[in-house]
């Protein structure tokens, strides 16, 4: 619940009603204190964006989805902003998917692990991965908590989709040869640079996105998704969100309005 009415014909009320969200989320001890500071960062960079999805995220989320539905093990990761910021829309991902949900936390606490399990099933969740302790494995590539992970998901996927996620943890997964997909607003944060399949646009709009996307292509032969995917390149993307959002700046200092945002 939100302790602050928004207006909603105040301008930006979703970007206040997300931040209310985060804020929330670090009371109810889902989002660890650092969630704040890595959410304002996307903030700064989805202001640049202008808030709403390009185009070229779109072409972004179809090159994701169908990286997941070609996957013969695909896995959702989901740490305290995920949680905080999309529950419900995230389960509906997982069972469009058919992929399971696991709970992996850079800041890892029991408290932390109850809380966002809590979340996830009251959003609809039948089963959430990452907390048993008799399925937990480790990754010697990374240190500390953040290795752990569970046999029946992340350590056996071939595929894990990992929004908001640090740069260490994606660099790790990428050596154990697993397909990374990320939603991350910096387009040139070490997680956005190293992953498969980068997706730069706020995750609040993305993940319902997504979910429209896997309806759409969920009965493609496999043939076909293949197909679909071999259009793209990660990199060749990357750059469009860096040419739109340089190109966005540049447009209001030569000659746009720069009140156009008030
Ligand atoms: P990296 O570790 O990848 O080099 P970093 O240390 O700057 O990057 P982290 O805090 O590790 O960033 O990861 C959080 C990332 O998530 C940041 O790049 C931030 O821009 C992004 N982010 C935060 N909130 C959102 C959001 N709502 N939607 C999409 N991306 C977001
Ligand atoms: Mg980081």
């Amino acid at each position: 619940m939100t302790k602050h009415e928004i207006p909603k014909k105040h301008p930006r009320f979703e970007s206040l009603r997300t931040r209310e969200c985060i804020i929330d989320g670090m009371h109810q001890k889902i989002v660890a204190e650092a969630g704040l500071i890595a959410h304002g960062r996307g903030e700064a960079f989805d202001y640049i964006l202008g808030e709403k999805t390009p185009e070229f995220a779109l072409r972004q989320e179809i090159f994701a989805v169908v990286t997941m539905l070609v996957a013969q093990h695909p896995v959702i990761s989901v740490n305290g902003n995920v949680a905080a910021l999309c529950p419900k829309e995230i389960v509906n991902l997982s069972e469009a998917l058919e992929a399971p949900l696991e709970i992996n936390l850079f800041y890892r606490t029991e408290e932390r692990e109850a809380a966002i399990k809590e979340v996830l099933m009251k959003a609809g969740a039948e089963s959430i991965l990452g907390i048993d302790p008799s399925y937990q494995n480790t990754i010697t590539e990374i240190s500390h908590l953040r290795r752990i992970v569970d046999t029946r998901g992340i350590a056996s996927s071939d595929c894990v989709f990992v929004p908001l996620e640090d740069g260490d943890r994606t660099i790790a997964l990428r050596k154990l040869k697993k397909d990374i997909v990320t939603v991350d607003l910096n387009p040139i944060s070490r997680t956005s640079l190293t992953s498969t399949v980068s997706i730069t646009n706020n995750i609040t709009r993305a993940v319902v996105e997504m979910t429209e996307f896997v309806n759409e292509f969920k009965d493609y032969s496999r043939s076909k998704l293949l197909e679909e995917k071999n259009r793209y390149n990660n990199k060749d993307l990357l750059q469009e969100a860096l040419q739109f959002m340089s190109s966005r700046l540049l447009k209001l200092a030569n000659e746009g309005n720069i009140f156009e945002n008030l």
